[in-house]
């Protein structure tokens, strides 16, 4: 039996920054507090929590002399603002691909503009966007949902991270009809989600059996699962290795394995050697 992995895989390159920014502030022996769950993975956070991370819900839970951590995500300035006035130190780890949504809506806002984030308005990362342009910022999820703004002023156009295209475009093309003027669309959509599900598909069909290694509750690794099983039935969300049944690859020659943005590096490697020790070998 051969494991084959997906190209793209694991950690992107925010999720992986901000906890490469946590473990370097426990190196140099901060008390260490991320304003909600640094990343969407149970068996991450209880590893990061062995080593005294603690989650708070509000700026206010940090006491002196703690470091506060901005997870991948973001937050509002007003949120920053607070954490800076109470916490010893603060680690932005702030995608550089969310800051750049940020900045984008904060310049246009400055200039007396609308923006029309394309998003869902009670994710995080859409709440921290919208902070950054208060009086000028519109959240919609879709095209149908720009049909209730009002009308809108050389308005700027961007999108969550982790949106689809086609809703992006679909509600770029609703803003037109609202403007004054021709809107500047800049698509802000990241492609680390899409590279993992193209890397999936790519290899779905050429397996008997798939592990996605991700979170019950993630959405990028439900996602994954759902891609895979379009081309092979078999195909198994795990969240940790023991739950890989052998009964399951009875007969199977070939098994791919992906994992979700979340799923950090270790996990993988525990699943790679459970399948190893089940008879599996890895091919290059
Ligand atoms: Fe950054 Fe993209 Fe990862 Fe979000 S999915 S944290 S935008 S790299």
């Amino acid at each position: 039996m051969q494991v084959l992995l997906a190209d793209e895989y694991g950690f992107c390159f925010g999720v992986e920054r901000a906890v490469e920014m946590v473990e370097q502030a426990l190196d140099e022996g901060a008390t260490v507090r991320t304003l909600g769950p640094l990343i969407h993975n149970t068996q991450e956070i209880k590893r990061l929590e062995a080593e005294g991370v603690a989650t708070i819900n509000a700026p206010a839970d940090v006491a002196p002399g703690e470091t506060a951590v901005i997870r991948a995500h973001g937050v509002t300035p007003e949120v920053q603002r607070e954490l800076e006035g109470r916490a010893e130190r603060v680690i932005d780890a702030t995608c550089p691909f969310v800051t750049k949504v940020q900045k984008l809506a904060e310049r246009a806002a400055a200039q007396g503009r609308d923006v029309v984030v394309v998003g869902n308005p009670d994710h995080p990362e859409m709440i921290g966007v919208r902070g950054y342009a208060p009086q000028h910022a519109h959240v919609v999820r879709d095209a149908s949902e720009v049909a209730s703004l009002p009308p809108l002023h050389a308005p700027l156009v961007v999108s969550q991270t982790t949106l689809k295209l086609s809703t992006f475009l679909e509600a770029a093309d609703a803003v037109r009809l609202k403007a004054d003027s021709e809107p500047q669309i800049v698509n802000t959509i990241c492609s680390a989600t899409r590279d993992r599900q193209d890397a999936a598909r790519a290899l779905a069909g050429h397996v008997d059996a798939f592990y996605i290694i991700g979170g019950k509750h993630s959405s990028n690794s439900i996602k994954l699962l759902s891609v895979c099983r379009e081309q092979c039935a078999q195909s198994f969300l795990i969240e940790t290795p023991d739950e890989i049944n052998a009964e399951d690859l009875r007969g199977a020659r070939r098994v791919g394995v992906t994992a979700g943005a979340s799923t950090p590096n270790w996990l993988i490697e525990q699943t790679l050697a459970r399948l190893r020790e089940i008879g599996a070998e890895e091919q290059a």
